[in-house]
């Protein structure tokens, strides 16, 4: 057969990322018969490992899906043998060769594809692209590069990576992750909302008084501060994860499901909104609690984490889009590390019924009727809408009930990990869950006044104890746009 060879060469296979993330998620797709029929996998970085050494590592971390145990053991022997590794420098034109020709051993003379999954720290991105792009692309077929976040800490700096990579590779060939991209409930989205008659008409200011986009964590950096600690929680979660879910979550109606399309009304979004102003910004950090005769560590005792560090391990902002749906609506976000849950969710609320019959049920507080709409990304994948319902029985009480899609009970599958579908999507050339790089540059325009202000102003985050629900500070940003964070049903 002439069908062509694909290999993937993980750049700093010896990291974290690519053990945690990248080869359980290539050996997933491999299990699932995603992977074209001819494929190697090269692992590549400075530590010295034999393949057999490669396996060995990799092999520790691959599961099987719960669902799917049969032959397991079997296929994850067959992935491995198609696993290699090839030690070199980051910035050796000659070690690049080296794997390239190692590479061109295993395509033999079919068309070759190459994919480059960069995982390593940023400041040697453009050795690497520079080296592979030169030495170790493809000379027949299609040459990829897969670049992880952080794409720059600021407008100038994103702007000159940009710049840096369209030197080797052309606009087509990056491909920039924002892995929560490629999750279930995110992609989704648009199903839900357009192939469903009952929620696009809604999706305005007419009816939707504010969208919160929460994401929490219930650890803290535990030993892992030097990368967090120069960029802080704003760039590590708020620029890319929550701008992204946010920018698809309003976009207008795209043409087609063209990854373009869908770009061009996400770049709109982002366009269309104002750089975050200060006033509209909190920012926290944790401190150390004792809970339970348990004592929790304070961000800055974290031995990797610079004295007396500013940066933010918890933010809030408010944030408006400037056109005719979205007027006046805040769009709320929140991320913060060591909180009291670990949760990624989208909550939608709803204005109140205008002259609501049944207003009388809710005594003051017309908040407790508001419909909202929750899409909770992780865990536990779940979309739940909150209704207003009659208690069963003869006289007339209302309460609040949850018409409740719990993809656990709905769905016997697991949910693929987010890897899995963008490494699916990169080899097969499919864009639409990849960061364009003017979707990038008006990302960073949002952020670069506040983070450069911030940084000059050198403004002290308010603290909050480690295992709590986050400073304050956040709930009177949201009260100054008349919004409550979280479930209005629930008291607190
Ligand atoms: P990592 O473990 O710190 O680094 C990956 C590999 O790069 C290391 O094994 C090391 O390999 C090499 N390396 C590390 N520091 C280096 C330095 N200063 N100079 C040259 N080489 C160095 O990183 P990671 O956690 O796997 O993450 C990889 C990339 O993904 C990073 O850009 C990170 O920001 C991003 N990311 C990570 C996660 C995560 O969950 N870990 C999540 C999102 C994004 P050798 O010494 O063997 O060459």
């Amino acid at each position: 057969d002439d069908e062509a060879s694909v290999s993937i060469t993980v750049v700093g296979a010896s990291g974290d990322l690519a053990k945690k993330k990248i080869f359980p998620a290539l050996f997933a797709l491999y299990y699932e018969d995603c992977l074209p029929k001819h494929f190697s996998i090269f692992g590549y970085a400075r530590s010295k490992m034999t393949d057999a050494e490669l396996r060995d590592m990799v092999s520790r971390t691959l599961t099987c899906r719960i669902d799917k145990r049969e032959n397991c053991s079997e296929k994850m022997e067959e992935f491995l043998k198609r696993c290699f590794y090839h030690s070199g420098q980051y910035d050796s034109e000659a070690d690049f060769m080296e794997l390239g020709k190692k590479i061109k051993q295993h395509e033999g003379p079919r068309v070759s594809n190459r994919l480059f999954y960069l995982s390593i720290p940023p400041n040697i991105f453009l050795d690497v692209v520079k080296c592979a792009s030169r030495s170790a692309s493809s000379e027949s077929g299609w040459t990829r590069v897969i670049v992880e976040k952080p794409f720059g800490r600021d407008s100038e700096s994103s702007a000159a990576l940009t710049r840096g990579l369209k030197q080797y590779l052309v606009e087509d060939q990056i491909f920039r992750i924002d892995h929560y991209l490629g999750k279930e409930l995110v992609e989704n989205l648009s199903v839900l909302r357009f192939s469903n008659l009952v929620f696009e008409p809604l999706w305005s200011r007419q009816y939707i008084r504010n969208v919160q986009l929460i994401f929490s964590e219930d650890f803290g950096t535990e030993g892992r501060g030097g990368y967090f600690d120069s960029y802080g929680i704003i760039r590590d979660i708020m620029q890319n994860h929550l701008l992204q879910i946010l920018a698809l979550f309003a976009m207008e109606t795209p043409i087609s499901l063209e990854a373009e399309d869908i770009r061009n009304e996400k770049v709109k979004v982002l366009r269309s909104m104002k750089p975050l102003q200060l006033e509209d910004v909190v920012i926290g950090q944790y401190k150390s609690h004792t809970k339970g005769g348990i004592t929790y560590p304070g961000y800055t005792d974290d031995k990797t984490v610079p004295k007396g560090s500013l940066a933010p391990t918890f933010a809030a902002a408010a944030l408006f889009i400037n056109n005719a749906r979205w007027d006046g609506v805040p769009f709320l976000m929140k991320a913060g590390k060591a909180l009291h849950t670990k949760q990624a969710e989208i909550r939608v609320q709803f204005r109140h019924v205008p002259g609501n019959l049944y207003k009388g049920a809710f005594g003051t507080d017309l908040d407790r009727a508001t419909n909202e709409l929750v899409i909770r990304v992780q865990p536990d994948e779940a979309i739940y809408l909150k209704i207003n319902n009659k208690i069963p029985g003869l006289g007339m009480r209302l309460d609040r009930s949850n018409l409740n899609l719990h993809y656990a009970a709905r769905y016997s599958k697991e949910i693929p990990d987010a890897y899995e579908r963008l490494l699916l999507d990169a080899i097969e050339g499919e864009r639409r869950l990849f960061i364009r790089s003017d979707e990038l540059d008006a990302a960073w325009e949002l952020f670069t006044p506040l983070l450069k202000e911030l940084e000059q102003k050198r403004t002290a985050p308010e603290l909050y104890p480690y295992g709590s629900r986050g400073p304050v500070g956040a709930h009177y940003l949201a009260a100054k746009y008349n919004v409550r964070w979280g479930d209005l049903s629930s008291e607190d």
